[in-house]
């Protein structure tokens, strides 16, 4: 029988590689922990009609890259991302009513049926954070402040931080015009995709990575020209804040990216160009002040970012720090496995990771299991220690071996780990 593969575009991450991912989620948990952020969990499929309104009917992703289906009489969608369901959970909750400023990070898959690539997945995983009610410019700062310092930590090689200003409504719409009118006695020599693009949603455009579109937009207008007045002094404290906080940044004025709900601050963060080419955009990123209300709920400022797991294990230099194991018990005869089960659970309750080899077997493919498992120690149940109340214990490492009496096991072995510090509380995020 031929055998069943995964779905196209979505990976399994095999316990070899898990380790990378926990070591980056601890890193962003610890870091957005430490800006204030609470963590929230919200579904994985919302009703069609939210992704709709928020991100907008002319997009790519609400346009081609939704799983959608029909379930009685609802039609559901698979996230595609996790601000919509952020912004419709704070709104269905009323939790303006009960904090005036509201941090929240979440982390998890999101579904979008795009062509698989490098970097480019059908299923992906998302960490990201939302702030609600402040206008900034000192959060949007901040924000990205911690975002520069998440990739540091990460050993992201090439860190580069794109900002822009899209403005207000308003200042959007001027823009709009702008551009359709530069735009539409040249749009013959742009793709067809753009060609369309110019009725529908026009600043998209901007973002074409095709030649054609690069060329004619060379020359067009740009969006700082028709900012006013207070979308201007937003902008310029951001940029003094970053300034003052020496977070290097440069601002990109045909930064528009995909999603219709920005306004205002928006930033791009990319890295690691020798690894992720023209997909090496990490971090995405903006202000979306009319969004909450758009969703029904009250006139609340936000601003959030996400960024993708994978391509962020493929930018980071860092290793997994983790082994399988600190210490494996192997018991030597069928008369020792009890003894073993025990010692092992004893070694646990000192915080020790702790495995007893309950194949049985021989001592030697004991040992070679414990020694791929990367176990640091290893406690030998045979038939001698059995009957004389005695463990004998090899520590790998040091290739040394001792003979040791069996209740003081536990404490001598945390020892020898917390000297190494390898117990499971001391591992590094
Ligand atoms: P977006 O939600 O489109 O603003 O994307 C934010 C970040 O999520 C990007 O910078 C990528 O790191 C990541 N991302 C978006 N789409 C994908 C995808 N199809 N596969 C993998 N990562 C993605």
């Amino acid at each position: 029988m031929t055998p069943l593969r995964a779905v196209k575009g979505m990976n399994d991450v095999l316990p070899d590689e898990v380790g990378r991912w926990q070591r980056v989620e601890r890193v962003f948990a610890r870091t957005v922990s430490l800006h204030g952020f609470r963590e929230v969990r919200t579904p994985y499929v919302e009703p069609t009609a939210l992704f709709v309104r928020a991100i907008g009917e002319t997009t790519d992703v609400v346009e081609k890259e939704m799983y959608s289906f029909e379930h009685h009489d609802d039609s559901l969608t698979l996230r595609p991302e996790a601000t919509a369901g952020a912004v419709r959970a704070y709104v269905e909750h009323g939790v303006q009513a009960r904090e005036p400023v509201t941090r929240w990070w979440y982390a998890g898959p999101m579904f979008r049926a795009e062509r698989p690539q490098r970097g480019r997945y059908r299923q992906f995983y998302q960490v990201g954070a939302e702030i609600f009610g402040d206008e900034g410019p000192g959060c949007d700062a901040e924000l990205i402040d911690m975002l520069a310092g998440f990739l540091g930590e990460l050993a992201v090689p090439g860190v580069e931080v794109l900002v822009n200003s899209l403005g207000g409504a308003e200042a959007r719409a001027r823009y709009r015009d702008a551009l359709v009118e530069y735009l539409t006695p040249r749009a013959a020599s742009l793709s067809a995709e753009s060609q369309r693009r110019l009725q529908g949603n026009p600043l998209r455009i901007l973002d074409s990575k095709d030649e054609r579109d690069r060329t004619a937009v060379r020359e067009a207008p740009t969006l700082d020209a028709f900012l006013d007045a207070g979308d201007k002094e937003h902008f310029e404290k951001l940029r003094s804040h970053l300034d003052a906080l020496g977070t290097p940044y440069s601002v990109d004025t045909r930064l528009v990216r995909g999603l219709d709900y920005y306004s205002r601050t928006l930033f791009e963060i990319k890295g690691a160009h020798e690894k992720l080419g023209a997909g090496s955009t990490l971090v995405g990123g903006g202000r979306y002040d009319s969004l909450v209300a758009d969703l029904g709920g009250p006139k609340v400022p936000a601003i959030g970012f996400a960024a993708g797991l994978e391509r962020l294990l493929i930018a980071s230099e860092l290793q997994a720090t983790a082994r399988a194991t600190d210490a494996v018990v192997l018991p030597i005869g069928a008369a020792a496995m009890s003894s073993a089960l025990l010692l092992a659970r004893d070694l646990r309750r000192e915080g020790i990771r702790c495995e007893a080899d309950t194949r049985g077997g021989s001592l030697k493919s004991q040992l070679r299991r414990a020694n791929a498992l990367g176990a640091r120690v290893v406690l030998i149940l045979g038939e001698s220690e059995l009957a004389e109340g005695m463990v004998q214990v090899k520590d790998l490492d040091a290739h040394t071996e001792e003979r040791m009496v069996r209740a003081q096991v536990p404490r001598i072995v945390l020892d020898r780990l917390s000297a190494a510090s390898r117990t499971i509380d001391s591992e590094p995020p």
